[in-house]
């Protein structure tokens, strides 16, 4: 096989420039892929297909930038624990490329202002949209919220059912991997820490 047929490599492009993935040529690499399985991408259940995950990968990546937080004055508030907890996230493994579903918990300090609570949700599904461990999603989530909130005051705790480790290697259904980050007082006050902690599990198990 000669190299004269192939396209030179696309140069990588930083995910928040993008406007979306390039869908037509997603599902033409689509319908290879089907045929290399050994499948006819012309037969009726799968003719569709190809233009269907090309779709999928283009809403999946979300491009755009990280939400801001909305802030609200509240001005008798100090140092109250807010909690934000069961947010579920779908993400993809960037070892497998197979889900993993994530149960977000966030902690923060209000103090003189409170900060939108939606808000929360949309930054754990924006870290979520593309290629990812679990330990640096949660590090990007709790960096995210501590810029926007403007303190390091800062927890989150992630709770992760990865596909990759129930339906393919050692196929444990049940295993569930928690990552934690404490920033500021959350790393310092043992008290606080608990607090999360017990909030964040509290809101699961009442699910
Ligand atoms: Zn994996």
């Amino acid at each position: 096989m000669t190299n004269t047929s192939v396209a030179p490599p696309t140069p990588a492009v930083p995910r928040q420039q993008r406007t979306g993935i390039g869908t037509d040529r997603v599902a033409d690499l689509i319908s290879q892929l089907l045929v290399e399985l050994g499948e006819d991408p012309q037969r009726d259940g799968l003719v569709e297909t190809p233009k269907r995950v090309a779709a999928w990968w283009n809403d999946f990546l979300s491009p755009g930038n990280a939400p801001v937080a909305t802030r609200f004055t509240e001005s008798q508030l100090a140092g109250q624990l807010v909690v934000v907890g069961d947010m579920s996230v779908w993400s993809l493994c960037e070892h497998h490329m197979i889900p993993m579903n994530l149960q977000v918990a966030v902690g923060y300090l209000a103090e003189g202002e409170v900060v939108g609570l939606s808000k929360f949700g949309r930054v754990a599904q924006h870290f979520a949209g593309r290629l990812q461990v679990q330990e640096r999603y949660t590090r990007e989530v709790a960096e995210h919220l501590a810029r926007v909130i403007g303190s390091e005051d800062i927890a989150v705790a992630v709770r992760g059912l990865h596909l990759c480790m129930s339906m393919r290697g050692v196929r444990m259904e049940k295993a569930r991997t928690t990552t934690l980050h404490s920033g500021g007082h959350f790393a310092t006050d043992p008290v606080l820490s608990q607090q999360f902690l017990l909030l964040a599990a509290n809101q699961s198990n009442a699910a």
